[in-house]
């Protein structure tokens, strides 16, 4: 078994990307500009935000930090996102979610222009996915792909299975294994005969959510398995995959962490300088 090491090809592209940044910078005179808005006070996306400014700083993007109270009203939020949408400093536009419940997420959203959506959450950009077409598209699965083909794991002709149907993770997920070529099946909490689907996969993806998860009798014997969850165990970080038993049959394995979690972030950065780009060209 061989271990896809997230860690080492995210440092690489990113250092890859502090180049392109510097390029952006002398051709522009500006840098490229990502603002990150966080809404409310949950210390887990707290800590996302700080870290997401952190990453922009050092790959040589200028980040924007917008913090609104947990009572801001939806008024509020969507006014602070048009001010960001209409700033010509600002290329990429992300909120963290989740949102306090009483937002809606879907119509706060919307608020991003398409060029500016480095999440790739915008109905625009899933739709332009959906459809085949380059779009910006979503940071975790859009580093699974690179992540596969920087190990020179072909997609093509091969069966995948992604667990999980979320709007972030396992549906653009599903979508970029299709327009790979791979035949993909889509499996989720009411997906009967879960563990017979999984042991067809070439390619196995699982983001679910629950620690784990994934065991030896539901991976095929030289199987791709790509493990997307993080999750915390007596203070540990794991994933959504059982290592100690799936170790024993994958072909590969991405480690949690050090997997997707630093792939996820430099495809961000990689999307805003990206659209960063698109929108000076
Ligand atoms: P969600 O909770 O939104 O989605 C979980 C998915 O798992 C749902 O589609 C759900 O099905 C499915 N599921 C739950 N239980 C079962 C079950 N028993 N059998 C089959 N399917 C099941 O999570 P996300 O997609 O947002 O995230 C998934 C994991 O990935 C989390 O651990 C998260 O922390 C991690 N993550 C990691 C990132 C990274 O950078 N590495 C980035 C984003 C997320 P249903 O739709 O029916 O409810």
């Amino acid at each position: 078994m061989k271990i896809l090491d997230g860690k080492q090809i995210a440092g690489e592209i990113r250092a890859e990307l502090r180049a392109r940044a510097e390029a952006f910078e002398s051709k522009y005179g500006k840098k490229a500009g990502l603002a990150v808005l966080l809404i409310g006070d949950d210390p887990a996306s707290a800590i996302y935000v700080r870290n997401k400014t952190r990453d922009c700083e050092e790959a040589g993007i200028r980040s924007f930090s917008y913090t609104l109270p947990a009572d801001a009203t939806q008024e509020e939020a969507e006014a602070l996102i048009d001010e960001l949408a209409a700033d010509e400093n600002v290329h990429g536009i992300l909120v963290q979610l989740p949102l306090p419940a009483h937002l809606r997420e879907d119509r706060l959203l919307a608020h991003i222009p398409y060029e500016k959506d480095v999440d790739g959450f915008s109905a625009y950009n899933i739709g332009s996915l959906a459809l085949g077409s380059p779009a910006a598209v979503a940071c975790t699965p859009k580093g699974v792909m690179r992540l596969l083909a920087r190990y020179g794991i072909s997609v093509s002709g091969k069966r995948a299975v992604v667990i999980g149907r979320s709007k972030i993770v396992g549906r653009p997920m599903a979508m970029l294994l299709l327009n790979a070529d791979a035949t993909v099946t889509v499996c989720h909490s009411k997906t009967k005969g879960l563990a017979e689907i999984c042991r067809e996969a070439d390619i196995l993806v699982a983001a679910v959510g629950k620690a784990n998860f994934v065991t030896a009798e539901m991976v095929k014997e030289g199987a791709v398995v790509i493990d997307v969850g993080i999750n915390r165990v007596d203070g540990k970080l794991c994933g959504d995959v059982d290592l100690a038993s799936v170790k024993e049959k994958a072909s590969f394995l991405t480690p949690v962490p050090g997997g997707i979690g630093p792939m996820t972030v430099a495809m961000l950065l990689e999307n805003t300088l990206e659209a960063a780009e698109r929108q000076m060209s």
